[in-house]
C-alpha cells in the first residue's frame, strides 16, 4: 500500500503539523509554511529548526513537503515578478533543505498566451538559479502539473518533460495532481483510463520523476481546465479511478497527499484519510 497522507495546517509553528497529521491518521505531510496568497519564504532561526527536527524525530520522520506560495510565476513577461518568484522559491528550497524535509512543490505559473516554447528557456534559467542559490543536498524541487487554465505552464505532460530536460538537474522532479490532470484532459475514471494515463506519463515524463501524488477528486469535468478539488468519490473522477490508482504497483512507493475540502470544507480531515485508506485496502 502506498504511503497515505494529507495537506496539514502549519499555523502556530511548523513543528505542530506532526501532531495534527497524527490526529487525522496522515503518514505523509504537506504544509504551507507561509500564507499561500502572500509573498514570503519560510525563515527559521536555529531554535525553531531544532524544535522542528525534534518533532519530526518523535513522529518517526514521516515524508514532509512544502507547498510554495501561489503567486510564483516563472513564465511571466514581467522580469520583476519572475525575479521575486525565483528568490521566493530559492528561500523555500533552502529552508526545506535546512529542515531535512523531502521537497518543495510549486506551480510554475502562466505565460498568459505567449506560448510555452517562448517561455521555456526563461523558466529553465530561473529554475537553474533556484537550484544554484539553494543548492539543496536532499530537498527536491517538484513541479506540479496544473489544470491548464489561462496559459498555465505544465498542464500537458510534454511541458513537464521539456522543463525537466531544459534544466537538466537530477534534483528536479514532479508532483502529479489527479484533479489537475483530469481537468486538463487526462482521464482517470476507470482502471483502463488510469492505466492509459500512467502509461502516457511514463512514456513522456517517466515514472522515476513522479515523486508525490496530490490525490483529489474533481468537481469539474474531464478537460474543463477548471481547478476545483472535491472529496474522493464526490467528484467526476469517482472511487473506481482512485481505487485503481491506489492499487497500481507502479505507484506503490509514491506518497499520496490529499488536498480535498473535507467534510467541513476546512481541508483534509480524519474522515478524508479514512476514505482514502478504505479505497487503498479494498
Ligand atoms: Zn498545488
Ligand atoms: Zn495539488
Amino acid at each position: 500500500m502506498p504511503i497515505l497522507g494529507a495537506h496539514v495546517e502549519a499555523s502556530g509553528g511548523l513543528h505542530l503539523a506532526f501532531a495534527r497529521a497524527a490526529a487525522m491518521g496522515a503518514e505523509v505531510l504537506q504544509v504551507h509554511p507561509t500564507p499561500p496568497h502572500y509573498w514570503g519564504s519560510p525563515r527559521l532561526d536555529e531554535e525553531r529548526v531544532e524544535r522542528f527536527r525534534e518533532a519530526a524525530a518523535r513522529a518517526g520522520c514521516p515524508p514532509f513537503f512544502f507547498h510554495a506560495v501561489y503567486l510564483i510565476n516563472l513564465a511571466s513577461a514581467d522580469p520583476m515578478l519572475r525575479q521575486r518568484s525565483e528568490s521566493t522559491l530559492a528561500g523555500y528550497l533552502a529552508t526545506a533543505d535546512l529542515l531535512g524535509i523531502d521537497g518543495v512543490i510549486f506551480h510554475t505559473g502562466s505565460h498568459k498566451g505567449a506560448g510555452f516554447d517562448a517561455v521555456l528557456p526563461v523558466i529553465a534559467g530561473h529554475l537553474s538559479r533556484v537550484l544554484e542559490r539553494a543548492d539543496p543536498r536532499r530537498a527536491r524541487l517538484l513541479i506540479e502539473n496544473n489544470a491548464g487554465a489561462g496559459g498555465c505552464v505544465g498542464a500537458r505532460f510534454e511541458e513537464l518533460r521539456a522543463m525537466i530536460d531544459a534544466v537538466g538537474d537530477p534534483r528536479v522532479g514532479t508532483c502529479f495532481d489527479t484533479c489537475h490532470a483530469f481537468a486538463s484532459g487526462y482521464d482517470l475514471r476507470t482502471p483502463e483510463a488510469v492505466a492509459a494515463t500512467l502509461d502516457e506519463w511514463d512514456r513522456v515524463v517517466g515514472l522515476e520523476r513522479l515523486e508525490v501524488i496530490h490525490c483529489n477528486d474533481s468537481q469539474a469535468g474531464l478537460g474543463s481546465n477548471r481547478d476545483r478539488h472535491a472529496n474522493l468519490g464526490q467528484g467526476q473522477i469517482g472511487e473506481e479511478g482512485f481505487r485503481a490508482l491506489l492499487h497500481d504497483p507502479r505507484l506503490a512507493k509514491v506518497p499520496f497527499i490529499l488536498e480535498v475540502p473535507g467534510l467541513a470544507g476546512k481541508g483534509p480531515d480524519a474522515a478524508s484519510l479514512e476514505a482514502l485508506r478504505r479505497l487503498a485496502a479494498s
